[in-house]
């Protein structure tokens, strides 16, 4: 007997909530991904949710530790451990073209980020990047007054630090 699973990465959620007309903090190429390659229920919800990729585990083998996913269990049968999704950063560089993979047995290697798009709504790519060390296309990130920007998505500042440094220029002449 075969029993299906429904994954559920947000209970509410639907793909328009992300989309970038409501705030350029959310990525154009997330939105385009989850509506052409996510699994978004009739009522609202969507499967897809984002995971880390735990140490020693296979995928690290593959994508290295700490890696993020996106995707959901592939769930086709009771017990099934295959994972059906991408590495987040090709779906925030390639969009809908980022193709979705089944990993086998991948489910051990992974670990839900809890909250993802709780966060993501709130922050939108702050949520990816808390660190805010990416550079991302699309929607400008920062206003900047003086030495301070701050963060348009999360609302974070940050001060400037200039560091000094000293460039020597060697030249030789005849004497
Ligand atoms: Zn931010």
């Amino acid at each position: 007997m075969t029993t299906l699973i429904n994954p559920v990465g947000h209970p509410t959620m639907v793909p328009k909530d992300i989309a970038p007309a409501n705030s350029a903090a959310f990525s154009p190429n997330l939105y385009r991904w989850m509506k052409a390659r996510g699994h978004a229920y009739k009522d609202g919800g969507v499967a897809e949710t984002v995971y880390r990729v735990l140490p020693n585990s296979r995928l690290a083998k593959e994508f290295g530790a700490g890696t993020l996913m996106i995707g959901c269990p592939y769930g086709q049968y009771e017990g099934d451990t295959d994972f059906s999704g991408s590495m987040l950063m090709a779906v925030l560089c390639n969009g809908s073209k980022a193709t979705r993979y089944c990993y086998v047995g991948a489910m051990h290697s992974l670990e839900v980020v809890d909250g993802f798009w709780d966060s993501y709504l709130k922050v939108g790519r702050c949520a990816i990047d808390p660190e805010h060390n990416e550079h991302f296309h699309g929607g400008e990130r920062y206003s900047v007054t003086g030495d301070v920007r701050t963060c348009l998505w999360c609302g974070e500042q940050h001060q400037k630090t200039i560091m000094p440094r000293t460039i020597f220029d060697e030249s030789w002449s005849t004497i």
